[in-house]
C-alpha cells in the first residue's frame, strides 16, 4: 500500500443462528429441505398474519453482545425496512434500526507482529433472512422461501480497522465466538457467515472520512483480506490519477480476483423505515439478562488464560488449543486421564491436528476417543513402551478406536526393561561388529549412535532407548579399562 494513505475499513457480519425454528413463526430452520417445504403462511407474508418472536433469538443475541462487551438495551424495537423483491413475499424485511438491542461493544485483536488492538462493535441487531432466488433451472427465475424467516444477527462494526489484516483478524474472532457461544456454525462457505466491507481511504493525519465503497460477496475469510486489500489499491490509484471515489456497492469476483459494480437499479434503495406495528418492543430485564448470562460459555480468551495457568502450557499450545471449543474440549478430556499436560498438547496439536487437517474431518468425529489418547501416553510414561512404538500404536488407533494397552499386548510392543536381556542383546552386538568396537575405542565416540541402532533393530524397537545408552557406555568403557 502506497504509505501516504491510509485505509479505513468497517464490517458488517451477518449470523445464521441456530435455532429449531424461525424468528416469526413456527417453521423448521433445517436446510437442504425440498424447496418451499419449511414455510407457512406468516413466512410467505399472506395477508392478515401476525409475527411471534421467537424469544431464543433475543437470547442468541443478548449473548453474543455479552461476549463482545456491548451494553445490553433493556427495550429495543424492530422495525420495517421496505424494498420490492422476489424472495420477500411481504415486501419488507423485519428488522431493527434506529433501537437494536446491543450497542457500544467491542473486542481485542492480536496482530502478526504482537501488537494488541480494540476494535469498536457499533450495533446488534436482529433480523430475518430473506429467500433465494434461484437463476440456474432453466425457467426465468425460481424462488426458493425455505430460508425466509430464518434468523440472523448483524454485527456492525465501528471503521476501526485499518488492513486487509484488522479485517481478517476481526471476522476470525467474530467466528470464534459465535462458534464458542454456539449460536452459529460459522460456515463462511455455506453462508451461515457473510460479510460485508465498507472501505474507504485518506491522507495520513487527515481525521475527515473519504468516500467509501461497499465490498459484498466475499464467501471465504481469505477472500474477504483479498478483496479488501484489492479495493484499497483501487482506491489509491484513483485518487493517485486525480480522479475521485463514487460512493457505489461492489461486486467482489473471486475467480478473477476484481470488484465490479452492483447495477444502480439494485442499490438505489430507499427503504423507509418505520417501526413494525405488529410487534411489541423487546424487553430484557435485569432478571432475564442475569438468566441469559448464565448460559455464557467460558470464552476463548479466559480458556486460553486458564490453559496456561492451570496446565503450564506455552501460550502458543494454549492459543492453538482454545482456536476452537471442541479442540479445547478434546484436549481438556485427554488430560482427564493424564497429567502430563504437555505431551498430551503435543500429541494433539501435531498427530491429532495433522490428520484433521488431511482428512478434513471435524474434531468431534476424530477416531481415536480422546480418553484412549490419554492412556496412550501414560503408556509411553509409565515406561510400557518408547515414544517410537507409541508412534506406531496411534495409526492402529485410528483404524479402530481401541484401548492401547490391548494393542501393546497383542501385538507384543511391551517396552524390554530387562537389564539381563538389554545385556544379552548389546554382548551379541558388541561381539558382531569388532571393527566398529575398535573405532569406538579409537576416540570416534559417534559410532555410539551405530550400536544404539543396532540394538533398537535387533528388539525391533522395544527395547528401553535410555537402558540401551547405557548400557552400551558401560559395556564399551569396561572393554577400554580392559575389565
Ligand atoms: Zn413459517
Amino acid at each position: 500500500m502506497n504509505n501516504k494513505y491510509e485505509a479505513v475499513i468497517g464490517l458488517e457480519v451477518h449470523a445464521q443462528l441456530l435455532t429449531e425454528s424461525k424468528i416469526f413463526c413456527g417453521c423448521s430452520t433445517k436446510f437442504g429441505n425440498p424447496p418451499n417445504s419449511n414455510v407457512c403462511p406468516v413466512c410467505l407474508g399472506h395477508p392478515g398474519v401476525l409475527p411471534v418472536l421467537n424469544k431464543k433469538v433475543v437470547e442468541f443475541a443478548a449473548l453474543m453482545g455479552m461476549a463482545t462487551n456491548c451494553e445490553i438495551k433493556e427495550k429495543s424495537i424492530f422495525a420495517r425496512k421496505n424494498y420490492f423483491y422476489p424472495d420477500s413475499p411481504k415486501g419488507w424485511q423485519t428488522s431493527q434500526f434506529e433501537e437494536p438491542i446491543c450497542e457500544n461493544g467491542h473486542l481485542d485483536i492480536t496482530l502478526s507482529d504482537g501488537t494488541e488492538k480494540c476494535l469498536g462493535i457499533t450495533r446488534i441487531h436482529m433480523e430475518e433472512d430473506a429467500g433465494k432466488s434461484i437463476h440456474d433451472l432453466g425457467y426465468d427465475t425460481c424462488v426458493d422461501l425455505n430460508r425466509c424467516g430464518v434468523p440472523l444477527i448483524e454485527i456492525v462494526s465501528e471503521p476501526d480497522m485499518r488492513s486487509p489484516e484488522d479485517a481478517y483478524l476481526y471476522l476470525t474472532k467474530i467466528k470464534q465466538i459465535i462458534t464458542y457461544l454456539g449460536i452459529c456454525d460459522g460456515n463462511m462457505e455455506e453462508g451461515s457467515l457473510r460479510c460485508d466491507a465498507n472501505i474507504s481511504i485518506r491522507l495520513k493525519g487527515e481525521t475527515e472520512l473519504g468516500t467509501k465503497t461497499e465490498v459484498k460477496n466475499m464467501n471465504s475469510f481469505r477472500n474477504v483480506e483479498k478483496a479488501i486489500a484489492h479495493e484499497i489499491e483501487r482506491q489509491i490509484e484513483i485518487v493517485e490519477e486525480g480522479g475521485r471515489i463514487i460512493q457505489q456497492t461492489l461486486l467482489w469476483d473471486a475467480d478473477h480476483e476484481e470488484v465490479s459494480p452492483m447495477r444502480s437499479k439494485e442499490e438505489a434503495h430507499d427503504y423507509r423505515y418505520f417501526p413494525e406495528p405488529d410487534l411489541m418492543p423487546v424487553v430484557v430485564s435485569e432478571e432475564w439478562k442475569a438468566e441469559i448470562a448464565k448460559n455464557l460459555p467460558e470464552l476463548p480468551e479466559a480458556r486460553k488464560a486458564r490453559f496456561i495457568s492451570e496446565y503450564k502450557i506455552p501460550e502458543y499450545d494454549a492459543a492453538v488449543l482454545t482456536t476452537e471449543r471442541p479442540l479445547a474440549d478434546y484436549y481438556e478430556k485427554v488430560i482427564s486421564v493424564t497429567d502430563d499436560y504437555k505431551s498430551a498438547s503435543n500429541w494433539v496439536m501435531t498427530d491429532v491436528l495433522k490428520i484433521i487437517k488431511e482428512d478434513k474431518v471435524d474434531i468431534t468425529e476424530f477416531k481415536v476417543s480422546p480418553e484412549n489418547l490419554g492412556k496412550l501416553i501414560n503408556l509411553i510414561n509409565n515406561n510400557t513402551i518408547s515414544g517410537k512404538i507409541a508412534k506406531s500404536v496411534f495409526p492402529e488407533m485410528l483404524k479402530e478406536d481401541k484401548d492401547p494397552e490391548t494393542i501393546v499386548k497383542d501385538k507384543n510392543l511391551v517396552q524390554i526393561t530387562d537389564t539381563s536381556a538389554i545385556d544379552g542383546i548389546v554382548d551379541t552386538i558388541l561381539d558382531n561388529n569388532p571393527g566398529q568396537v575398535e573405532q569406538y575405542l579409537g576416540g570416534k565416540e559417534t559410532v555410539l549412535g551405530f550400536f544404539v541402532g543396532q540394538v533398537m533393530k535387533e528388539s525391533r524397537g522395544k527395547a528401553n532407548p535410555q537402558m540401551v545408552n547405557e548400557t552400551l557406555k558401560k559395556k564399551l568403557e569396561e572393554k577400554r579399562t580392559g575389565e
